[in-house]
């Protein structure tokens, strides 16, 4: 079957995230799921310019965003 059939629909969102380098919350955006959410792959901390994929995600701000499909990541 087509991985693309299966696959859960993520909403975008901005969120606000807790960088581990610099321990502040910074604004990111988000890919949320009910309650899986993570940040979109390939951001980076406004403040110290570290990697924001392993961030957790503390909020969401948008209330209802448009549904898209998940980013590949080819
Ligand atoms: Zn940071």
């Amino acid at each position: 079957m087509n991985d693309r059939v299966i696959k859960p629909a993520y909403i975008a969102a901005t969120g606000r995230v807790h960088c581990f380098l610099c321990s502040h919350l910074v604004p990111a955006n988000v890919l949320v799921n009910r309650r899986d959410q993570f940040t979109t792959p390939g951001q980076s901390c406004p403040r110290c310019h570290s990697s924001l994929d392993s961030a957790a995600v503390l909020s969401v701000d948008n209330a209802r965003p448009a549904p898209i499909a998940f980013p590949r990541a080819a």
